[in-house]
């Protein structure tokens, strides 16, 4: 893969100008009160950047799935409120995105100011990325930063379409995921060893394809270790498995031989009775599991089997549990992998969604070179597919 080089905000003159940030404050809220800000907090570093610089800031952001209505349930109104609280100076909220008020309050802004607007989503015109939308927004400011990594892979009107009206460069959210992850796909540190699980092949193929021209190893555990399993024709009971993608799952495991790539598959697994979290459970060889048992976590063989595999990485890509981690007694597995991914010592890099939530539950996160803040952008990314929200940005 290419590297990326892409300009940053600290790459750019932005003294005294309008700038235009696209964040993600998709927050999960509860009765109008937000139940995490993570989110909020890490977009800190770019706007107190960009405060630094005595920019104006403008900042945008979808929230939830408004589609085209202004629904007051979806306002951004209690991310200036929690912002405010973190930055300790007020912040702006406007009651639309691109209509008189925003516009005013855009135009009024002085330097050091923050301006929040209503959520891009109040307008259809965002999603289907119409120019016309995209040209008024981008009208508010003289520069655009990307800052929205979880949004990257779309291509809307404030993801990508503003780009074609004013300069537009990445925040230090976004420069952190093309570091880490362009970095280890363009110029990795090897061996390198990709870690895959989650329930489905069909989600990953794509990923699977990508990786097995870079990698040095593949590791494949979770739900999805199963339909490799079947094409080599072991007996996996009443484990999940996608029919229709065994024949494309032993084609992997051959292109994998041919390219020299080591694939490595559970050994042994921890079958259960019923897809409950107490139901009854045993740990059996991967080749026989039986009917009447469901494989749902990697056994304590396989635990050392991949543990081995991670300890002599230079660097690790880490992306699906090893089995139902929600459940304390399939949990173990992902477990494993965590502490093997954390003791390393080699660069690690967890893809968003269920991996990044187990990392952080876990504790280990501060251990992780990198936790991507973009489930679907993350996985589109190790497809090895230009991101338009990313792809917009100037080049070095
Ligand atoms: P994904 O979103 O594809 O990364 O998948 C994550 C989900 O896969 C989690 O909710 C896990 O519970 C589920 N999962 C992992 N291993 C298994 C398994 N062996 N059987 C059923 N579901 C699984």
């Amino acid at each position: 893969m290419k590297p990326l080089n892409k300009k940053s905000v600290n790459e750019i003159d932005l003294t005294g100008k309008r700038v235009l940030v696209r964040c993600d404050f998709n927050v999960p809220l509860q009765d109008g009160s937000i139940t995490s800000d993570k989110r909020i907090v890490a977009s800190l570093p770019t706007i107190e950047y960009l405060l630094g610089q005595n920019a104006k800031v403008i900042l945008c952001s979808h929230l939830g799935r408004p589609k085209g209505e202004f629904l007051p349930e979806f306002s951004l109104a209690p991310v200036a409120v929690r912002l405010s609280e973190l930055l300790g100076r007020p912040v702006k909220m406007a009651q639309d995105v691109v209509g008189e008020n925003a516009a005013a309050l855009a135009n009024s802004l002085l330097s050091g100011e923050i301006l929040l607007l209503e959520n891009v989503r109040y307008h259809k015109e965002e999603t289907a990325n119409d120019p016309e939308f995209s040209q008024k927004l981008a009208s508010l400011a003289d520069v655009f930063v990307n800052d929205a990594f979880g949004s990257a892979h779309r291509a809307h009107s404030s993801t990508t379409g503003v780009a074609d009206y004013i300069p537009a460069v990445c925040g230090f959210l976004i420069q952190k995921e093309i570091d880490f992850m362009g970095g280890a796909l363009a110029n990795p540190k090897r061996p390198l060893v990709a870690i895959l699980g989650g329930a489905k092949v069909s989600d990953k193929i794509g990923v699977i394809k990508n990786l097995l021209n870079i990698v040095d190893t593949l590791i494949v555990g979770g739900g999805m270790a199963y339909t490799f399993e079947k094409s080599m024709g072991y007996n996996i009971g009443d484990s999940l498995c996608e029919q229709d993608k065994v024949e494309l799952a032993g084609d992997m495991l051959r292109q994998a031989e041919e390219k020299g790539v080591q694939f490595l598959l559970p050994r042994d697994t921890v079958v259960g009775r019923e897809y409950k979290p107490d139901t009854e459970w045993k740990t059996v060889k991967a080749d026989y599991i039986g009917e009447g048992w469901m494989g749902l976590d990697i056994g304590t063989q396989t635990q050392y089997y991949f543990a081995d595999a991670i300890r002599g990485a230079g660097t690790v890509i880490w992306n699906g549990p090893m089995g139902v981690s929600e459940w304390d007694n399939f949990a173990k597995g992902t477990i494993a992998v965590a502490t093997a991914v954390a003791d390393s010592g080699a660069i690690s890099i967890i893809g968003g969604g269920d991996s990044a939530a187990a990392v952080q539950k876990l504790g280990f996160a501060d251990k992780m070179s990198h936790i991507s803040t973009g489930g679907g952008a993350s996985l589109e990314f190790l497809e090895g597919k230009e991101l338009p929200g990313i792809a917009c940005l100037l080049d070095k």
